[in-house]
């Protein structure tokens, strides 16, 4: 994909998205192409790299503010979506429906009160929807469908009443293995979702959230249409990755800290993704302000989406090694500690 013009040292995924356009392996179809989020300067590469490729398709880019905290620049971000809106009419001949939209956001409202149900359970002694579980459903039910599905509502009220069921009898989601409340922070290897599992059944070590899903949980407006673009460009710029890895440090790194107070994690899975440049800046600061916290971080490295460069194995021996030398425990089940999956994928 160099070859192409992508730099050298982006992370896999803009990598892999690229590299996906020069071996035509993405389908060549639609009347159009958006791209939008852009947390990083790989993934503004890889948009216009899209865009190169798809020619005959006309693109717009949405180009959200970095600095998204300042509402002074609110308009120009209200401006790219209508400009978004308007490039959509114009290529598919359809016409924007405020009804329609206003619909869908009461039901992503109704699913962002569902979603923060769990947040509250889970900062309880007494979690329930922990790990991949907690995460899974929230990326491809709740973000995924942003409202859209009507159906999609009935999963959520079937999870929360499975969910305070559960609390009320205090019951555990994995049956004596909660020695440990820990939070993820960065970002995570997407190669290993079920990570979170094998930190509790082989350590006792209990995910009760990741920060991929901290992001923006405001209702949305639903009646006023100006207020509306606003919202939404609020969400946008706080979207997946965006969130905290742009708008300055006090968004990934401080925010760690007070995330800390409101979780009360005693450990930390701090993951290193050794490709992501806006994460490896900030290392020696997370390092040196978690003593001062008294927070105890695993460092954890992995290379998001490509299991060569940091298998599964070596990212559980991170935490063995920890757990045995510095907290000085022993494994829940000691026939998780060591084996092989390195042809799994
Ligand atoms: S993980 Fe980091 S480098 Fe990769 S796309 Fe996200 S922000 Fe960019």
């Amino acid at each position: 994909v160099e070859s192409y013009g992508l730099p050298s040292d982006t992370c896999p995924v803009p990598t892999s998205e690229c590299g996906a356009c020069v071996i035509d392996a993405l389908p060549h179809l639609g009347a159009c192409f958006i791209s939008s989020s852009m947390p990083c300067d790989g993934s503004v590469m890889a948009s216009s790299y899209t865009s190169r490729r798809f020619k005959d398709l006309p693109t717009y880019h949405l180009t959200f503010p970095v600095r998204y905290e300042d509402e002074s620049i609110m308009n120009s971000a209200v401006q790219d979506i209508k400009g978004c809106i308007k490039f959509i009419e114009e290529q598919t001949g359809a016409k924007w429906s405020w009804d329609a939209y206003f619909a869908a956001m009461k039901r992503f409202n109704k699913e962002t009160q569902y979603e923060l149900q769990k947040w509250e359970v889970n900062q309880t002694p007494y979690p329930q929807l922990i790990g991949p579980c907690y995460e899974l459903f929230r990326k491809w039910n709740y973000e995924m469908d942003g409202g859209i599905d009507p159906r999609i509502l009935k999963t959520f009220e079937k999870v929360d009443e499975l969910m305070m069921e559960a609390y009320e009898n205090r019951e555990e989601p994995w049956r004596g293995k909660m020695r440990h409340r820990a939070i993820v922070w960065s970002v995570p290897a997407h190669y290993y979702a079920n990570f979170s599992n094998w930190l509790a059944n082989c350590w006792g070590i209990n995910v009760l959230v990741e920060m991929e899903s901290l992001n923006y949980t405001r209702p949305l407006e639903t009646e006023d249409k100006e207020e509306a673009l606003k919202d939404m460009a609020r969400l946008y710029e706080r979207m997946v990755m965006r969130r905290h890895t742009n708008g300055g440090y006090d968004h990934v790194l401080t925010e760690l800290w007070r995330q800390v107070e409101i979780w009360k994690p005693d450990i930390v899975i701090m993951y290193q993704h050794v490709s992501c440049k806006n994460m490896a800046t900030l290392n020696g600061l997370f390092e040196d302000q978690a003593r001062e916290h008294g927070v105890r971080l695993i460092w954890i490295e992995h290379d998001l989406m490509d299991p060569r460069t940091v298998s599964r194995k070596d990212m559980r021996s991170k935490v063995n090694e920890y757990m045995r030398t510095v907290m000085r425990e022993e494994p829940l089940d000691p026939s998780l500690v060591d084996f092989e999956d390195d042809a799994s994928w």
